[in-house]
């Protein structure tokens, strides 16, 4: 094989999906050569054996929550958030409008959601109605010098999300985009600060003889947070320009939905961010589930970090969320994805390979969390692989710090939140490659290379990877 495209995308997660699906509304796939490589499975084959084997059996070559079709979108909860239409700003989702302004990016955000909406998402937005009720949250919230930003949600649901993205795959492969899944995009092939095409093998291979060269002079990267430690060495070895980015370190907190009633009731999931003392680092709610389950999520080289989704039908009684402290390196340290697996291997080396889990009480009282007080503990955890230990010896004094701190203003802010009971499960991590250095068409320093996506750090979430994909399909309208 050595093919020619006029288009290769690497990564069928959102922002590679909303690039191909917006090329196919632009009519260019009927002419045009599109080609989308995706190292994971088509979203029909992507199944997660945990409930079955009752524990994560690190599925190889890779993930199915993580990779293919739809990217770590497919099992994702599934929440849109959208615009605020009557702010000024975006507060939540990644920072798209830094490159496109604040109007465009709402717009191709509302528009990536019809597209959605096309495909089968629920119509119900959720964080519309009661806004005395909300309002009262933001007013406790900044009385105790936390930010609630108000931004409503379309919940597709985990199990929704899957078929959702099943027609999207269909619709995607019927208009005449190649689709390589169970492929790696191995390697990049730059001359003279061009690119001209990508080094493919199939996912899992460690047999140079199956390395394949395809060409195309535009090369989009949407490799998402999973392919972020592969874009670091991709900057390395062909010099593309990028800036130390942050990671955010934390926990994905359990406690009873009764607690987070009001919360859950009138805004479905609370974004709400805190800078506080000593470090005044920001700390921030992430990825709210009621009546939800907390999750593996397995990385390159069995890194079993946490994460939680809800789905529509089947329900716990306890909500989760992220709690996140943002970390920001640059002098003489510029890694944060190696000071975040770091973490992340700590904290599985303590818990066996599997995520620890430990009771807000115990970590206040300086004791780890056995078996046994689980057992007679009021929140049931619903990661049952989790194990019961000492997240302090893995988890930094500072990030420490930052999230007891956020959790004891938080119950403020929601009594109950800083309940005995309550469970950190650690470590939840969020990995964002070097920021690569883009222009406002998202084009890297090597011409006819682009990044979008979560990975190259311009979103952190699936509406805004979907607007991005969107727009770079409107730029490459005029390139290829
Ligand atoms: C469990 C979980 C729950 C989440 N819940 C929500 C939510 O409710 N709401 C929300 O807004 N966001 C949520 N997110 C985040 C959201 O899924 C991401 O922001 C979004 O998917 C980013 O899209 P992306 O296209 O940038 O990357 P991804 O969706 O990460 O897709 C990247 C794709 O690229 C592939 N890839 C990577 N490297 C290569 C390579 N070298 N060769 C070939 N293929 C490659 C990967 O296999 C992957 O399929 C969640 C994430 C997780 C993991």
């Amino acid at each position: 094989m050595n093919k020619k495209y006029d288009l290769i995308i690497v990564g069928a997660g959102p922002s590679g999906v909303f690039t191909a699906y917006e090329l196919i509304e632009l009519g260019l796939a009927k002419d045009k050569k599109i080609l989308l490589v995706e190292q994971g499975k088509a979203v029909e084959k992507r199944t997660c054996p945990v409930e079955k084997a009752g524990k994560c059996v690190k599925c190889k070559p890779y993930c199915s929550i993580t990779s293919g079709f739809s990217g770590a979108g497919a099992f994702s909860d599934g929440k849109l958030t959208l615009p605020n239409k009557d702010s000024d700003s975006i507060e939540v989702g990644g920072s798209l409008h830094k490159y496109l302004g604040v109007e465009k990016t709402k717009d191709l955000m509302f528009y990536a959601d019809d597209i959605y909406l096309k495909f089968g998402a629920d119509p119900h937005i959720e964080g519309l109605e009661n806004l005395d009720k909300i309002q009262e949250i933001s007013e406790r919230a900044q009385a105790n010098n936390i930010i609630l930003a108000n931004c409503p949600i379309r919940h597709l649901g985990t199990e929704k999300s899957h078929e959702l993205y099943k027609k999207l795959q269909d619709y995607i492969l019927a208009n005449n985009v190649e689709i390589m899944f169970e492929t790696n995009v191995k390697d990049l092939i730059v001359k003279e600060n061009k690119i001209s095409g990508v080094i493919i093998s199939p996912s899992g291979s460690t047999d140079c003889s199956k390395d394949v060269e395809i060409f195309s002079n535009n090369v989009v990267l949407g490799i998402g947070r999973k392919g972020a430690n592969w874009l670091s060495e991709m900057c390395i070895k062909h010099s593309i320009k990028n800036r130390a980015g942050v990671v955010d370190v934390g926990v994905r907190y359990e406690l009873p939905d009764s607690v987070m009633k009001d919360v859950n009731k009138y805004l479905y999931e609370g974004k709400f961010v805190g800078y506080l003392p000593p470090y005044k680092d920001k700390v921030r709610t992430f990825c709210q589930n009621p009546s939800g389950f907390v999750a593996n999520e397995v990385y390159d080289n069995d890194l079993t970090l946490v994460n939680g989704h809800s789905y529509k039908n089947k329900k716990s009684t306890n909500t989760n969320l992220a709690l996140l402290a943002s970390h920001h390196f640059n002098d003489p340290f510029e890694e944060p994805i190696k000071y975040g697996v770091n973490i992340g291997e700590n904290a599985n080396q303590l818990g066996m390979g599997n995520v620890l889990v430990q009771r807000l009480g115990d970590i206040l009282n300086g004791k780890r969390t056995w078996d046994k007080d689980l057992k007679s503990n009021s929140v049931v955890p619903t990661l049952k692989t989790a194990v019961a230990g000492d997240i302090t010896y893995a988890i930094g004094y500072r990030t420490m710090v930052d999230i007891l701190e956020f959790i004891k203003t938080m119950d403020k802010v929601i009594p109950g939140f800083a309940n005995p009971d309550n469970l950190l499960y650690a470590a939840e991590i969020k990995f964002y490659s070097n920021e690569i250095v883009i222009d406002n068409n998202f084009e890297t320093s090597i011409k006819g290379l682009y990044s979008i996506g979560d990975g190259g750090g311009v979103t952190r979430g699936l509406l805004m990877a979907s607007a991005n994909g969107v727009q770079m399909a409107r730029v490459l309208k005029a390139l290829i």
